[in-house]
């Protein structure tokens, strides 16, 4: 048997790879994580809680703090608003006197909201490390090339580009240049159809490219427009032609990007299985960004707002397990003592990014503003932000909305 012995210097040199450590490195233009070049307050300091207040108070109206359904209680107790990412960029565009917008959430969310506030409101992310893997699994050149694929299979005159609200600005802004829409998780189904109506119907053969998130596309596609799963088709950007024929492209009606949510890609058929043995009754109630077989076994499927909508009207002493980010369905648990609340994975399951917004972060952030330093600014290129404002205004216009 022979031994491979890596070089020395093989360990001094970090490989090659696409993913950065979040939290290191630089890369601005992405998702993915940068330092945060800050002298960060101590975790563990007792006067944080007070420093905080003490910030938000001398910032007054000329800031306005968002906290995304999945941030850490530290952050959410100093949240003006919280909500979806959707509804927080509308919220901050409805705050027009606010100079600063704190967004506690993730990168694409913060870049949404610059896209939708004035050119006098300055977003601020309080840790740029706070990026989204799904958004980060499509990069603007992956998807460029992905359309040179559909052209020259013949189909890209007949495909419209369909961008969930969690992608980068310059997916958006692809997506505004090619005539399409983005959507949320709430009305992914009526931007499908809208779409579909563009390129003859779903009856049609006209088809639809959805980036970044697989399950959101095909949960939508086969639950509520009556499509079939041989209809969709995956498009891997790490494969030659999306690991697809030119025939498969043609065939197909719903072209899903290969990309999940790291957080609702973790629960699986069986959880919900287990959950229905352990409690019997239960009822399953599940985010669109999970697998289709889950989806199919649940109860009920809907964005973050249905699920809390749904936990308010339930019955006392009915019972919940819900599949959706942990630090929600806690805060769901607390709200609920007269239900019983349970987490539909077994193991824990934050999402690693939102949590790196922290208490400490978002103290630098707010004390760099009351001392006159603008942090983590978050500015997207001009021109991206036009088209990425007509994608998002075309969401808007779409019937219902
Ligand atoms: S929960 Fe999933 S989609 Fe949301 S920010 Fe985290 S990784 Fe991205």
């Amino acid at each position: 048997m022979s031994l491979t012995v890596t070089p020395p210097s093989a360990f001094n040199e970090p490989a090659p790879s696409a993913l950065l450590l979040l939290g290191r490195g630089a890369d601005l233009a992405s998702e993915r994580g940068v330092e945060c070049p800050g002298d960060l307050p101590a975790a563990s300091d007792p006067d944080l809680v007070d420093r905080a207040r003490a910030a938000r108070a001398a910032l007054g109206d000329r800031a306005f703090v968002l906290g995304h359904h999945y941030q850490r209680d530290e952050v959410i107790d100093f949240a003006d608003v919280t909500g979806d990412s959707f509804k927080l960029a509308r919220e901050a565009a409805a705050r027009p006197e606010a100079e600063f917008i704190l967004f506690c959430g993730v990168h694409f969310m913060a870049e949404s909201a610059d896209i939708l506030t004035s050119d006098a409101q300055q977003v601020v992310l309080p840790d740029l490390a706070a990026g989204c893997s799904m958004a980060d699994m499509a990069a603007i050149h992956q998807v460029e090339d992905a359309w040179d694929v559909l052209l020259d299979a013949g189909v890209a005159e007949d495909t419209v580009p369909v961008t969930y609200m969690n992608s980068s600005a310059a997916i958006k802004a692809f997506t505004g240049r090619h005539g399409g829409t983005v959507c949320t998780s709430s009305n992914a189904h009526v931007a499908l159809r809208w779409a579909f109506d563009r390129v003859g119907g779903v009856e049609g053969s006209g088809k639809v490219l959805f980036m970044p998130d697989q399950h959101l596309g095909r949960n939508t596609a086969v639950r509520q427009l009556g499509l079939s799963l041989d209809d969709c088709v995956v498009f891997d950007p790490r494969k030659p032609g999306g690991g697809l024929t030119a025939q498969e492209l043609r065939d197909a009606r719903m072209i899903l990007w290969r990309g999940h949510c790291s957080v609702h890609g973790r629960f699986t058929e069986r959880n919900v299985v287990e959950a229905r043995a352990a409690v019997p009754g239960i009822n399953v109630i599940v985010h669109p960004e999970c697998r289709h077989e889950v989806v199919a076994a649940a109860d009920q499927v809907g964005s973050t707002e249905h699920i809390i909508k749904a936990l308010d009207a339930a019955e006392p002493g009915s019972a919940w397990a819900i599949g959706t980010e942990l630090n929600l369905v806690r805060r769901l648990a607390n709200a609920h003592p007269d239900k019983q609340v349970h987490y539909l994975d077994s193991t824990v399951c934050f999402c690693s990014t939102m949590n790196r917004i922290d208490l400490p972060h978002l103290v630098w952030a707010m004390e760099s503003l009351v001392a006159g330093r603008v942090v983590n600014r978050i500015v997207v290129d001009p021109d991206d932000a036009r088209w990425a404002r007509a994608a998002l205004d075309q969401m808007l216009a779409l019937p219902g909305i």
